[in-house]
């Protein structure tokens, strides 16, 4: 209830000046309001035992504090009496039910600090482990933590440079803890366990070295043995979404500005999972973003906030499918349209109908190569005429772990790995690197990641092929004709700087 509400309800109970009310005054109106019972609350103390029921963590979220328990039942006062959402999510939490007292704000504020305590003794040995967890994803720069339960335990494994690098196991009752704190932090219902459920969370580093926050998505999927949860580092710090940042070529970077400067017309990035194609569509979108331009984009999940743009998240569980927020965001007129990723024929079908009538339109698709999108959008029902008039380029991408720079060292490659990688297999003159392992990088050998980047440009020419359905052999082969660099011989370059190793060329490319 915002304050405007508050005051013209108090008015109507009889408060000629709400804004002169005495803290009496608003406890009562507010009981009246609520149908509830007030009390100041004078000489009262917290009963701290109540704690087993009402943890700390929780009575903090909701600003709310347990005064007495009776019959079954929990008398809480909240900070904002109004707070219905606080008060649902301990109707949810607690197991009993509860009896709303209103009392004043600062009193219920004083008795909610006296009944956590200082916040860094309120820690529970759970909250530590938590705390643990998320400290280690972000000093490690893990791209996300996997919580998985199993018959008998939880494992708990963190993914750093695309690979998973170690696990953790918990049992039963304390991974259950973890997962519900993890909920807790991210807003989600605590009692639904049985649906999948998407929230973020904000956690602040209490590591003694320097402070620092970042946030996290968390995305919780019920499994055979529960619920199995997923986080997400959301680093607004350490990605770049500037454009002048990726690591273009000069040639390759012009071609893609005149692309995004196209009018409308189709623009799609393609990659597996975890390749970067997002952050490569939100630089676009930064570079593109004026006051005169109005940009929407669909996204499942939004995976940065960018400003000034209306973003729409995407939720199959309630109906809202890409298919309809399309249809709905359509009639918004927009410049430009992102659609996170184009999974089905409605979807594709809608983004070149819109590419068609005057939008700029881009998404991103799995598939391995930049020709591949065209086979794809194909197979999905998009018509081929249609396709070819719209398209304005793909861009493929990946992204290859960089040796570490402290353990780097360099060897001669034998015959076997050089016949693998398309070299000449007598060369002997040639050395790559790899890391050795050291502190550094936690033992790996590598540290980072770096993007390399293929670009398909739709010409006269291949527009004339993509109308006739040219196969992908084909199609891939005229694009090299025309000056294509695929995405091999750039993962090779890298190699050959010492950048990357044989094994990242050969896994990616
Ligand atoms: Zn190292």
């Amino acid at each position: 209830m915002t304050s405007e509400e508050k005051n013209f309800l108090f008015q109507e109970l009889g408060f000629t000046d709400p804004s002169a009310m005495t803290s009496q005054n608003f406890c009562q109106g507010a009981a009246a309001l609520l149908g509830v019972e007030a009390s100041l609350l004078d000489s009262f103390e917290c009963d701290l035992s109540l704690k087993k029921i009402l943890p700390s963590e929780l009575a903090i979220r909701c600003q709310a504090v347990p005064l007495v328990r009776e019959e079954n039942q929990i008398c809480v006062a909240l900070v904002d009496p109004f707070d219905i959402q606080s008060l649902e999510l301990l109707r949810f939490f607690l197991d009993e039910p509860i009896v709303q007292i209103v009392a004043p704000p600062e009193r219920v504020k004083e008795l909610l600090n006296n009944y956590c305590g200082s916040n860094s003794n309120s820690f529970t040995p759970v909250a530590d482990h938590v705390e643990q967890l998320l400290e280690h994803a972000m000093m490690t720069q893990a791209s996300d933590l996997h919580l998985d339960p199993s018959e008998h335990d939880w494992t708990v494994r963190y993914r750093i440079d695309g690979v998973f690098q170690e696990s953790l196991s918990f049992s039963k009752s304390v991974g259950l803890a973890i997962a519900s704190r993890l909920k807790l932090m991210a807003h989600l219902n605590i009692a639904e366990q049985r649906r999948a459920q998407d929230g973020r969370l904000e956690y602040h580093s209490h590591n003694a070295l320097k402070t620092s926050s970042a946030h996290f998505r968390l995305a919780t999927l019920p499994t055979q043995f529960g619920e199995s949860l997923v986080l997400r580092l959301l680093d607004r710090h350490t990605t770049s979404l500037h454009f002048a940042e990726l690591p273009f070529s000069p040639k390759m970077r012009e071609a893609l500005l005149k692309i995004l400067e196209e009018p409308h017309g189709l623009f799609i990035v393609t990659g597996p999972t975890g390749s970067g194609k997002t952050t490569t569509l939100y630089s676009c979108l930064q570079y593109l973003h004026n006051e005169s331009i109005k940009i929407i984009t669909v996204e499942d999940p939004v995976e940065y906030e960018l400003d000034g743009v209306l973003q729409i998240p995407i939720n199959e569980a309630i109906g809202l499918s890409f298919g309809r927020a399309l249809r709905s965001l359509l009639r918004h007129d927009p410049d430009i349209i992102m659609i996170g990723e184009t999974r089905d024929a409605t979807t594709a079908r809608m983004a070149l109908q819109a590419s068609l009538t005057g939008h700029r339109v881009m998404t991103t698709l799995h598939t391995s190569d930049a020709v591949g999108a065209i086979v794809r959008i194909l197979e999905m029902g998009g018509e081929a005429t249609t396709l070819a008039t719209t398209l304005r380029g793909v861009l493929a991408q990946r992204l290859l772990r960089t040796i570490c720079p402290s353990c780097r060292i360099a060897y001669h490659p034998d015959e076997k790995l050089l016949a693998k990688l398309g070299f000449d297999p007598t060369l002997n003159n040639l050395h790559f690197y790899r890391g050795s392992g050291c502190e550094d990088c936690d033992q790996t050998g590598y540290a980072g990641r770096h993007p390399i980047f293929e670009l398909f440009l739709v010409t006269d020419e291949i527009q004339s092929f993509i109308h006739q359905k040219t196969s992908h052999l084909l199609l891939r082969e005229k694009a090299m004709k025309q000056g294509m660099i695929p995405l091999r011989t750039e993962a090779l370059r890298l190699l050959c700087e010492g950048v990357t190793t044989p094994e990242e060329v050969l896994q990616w490319t």
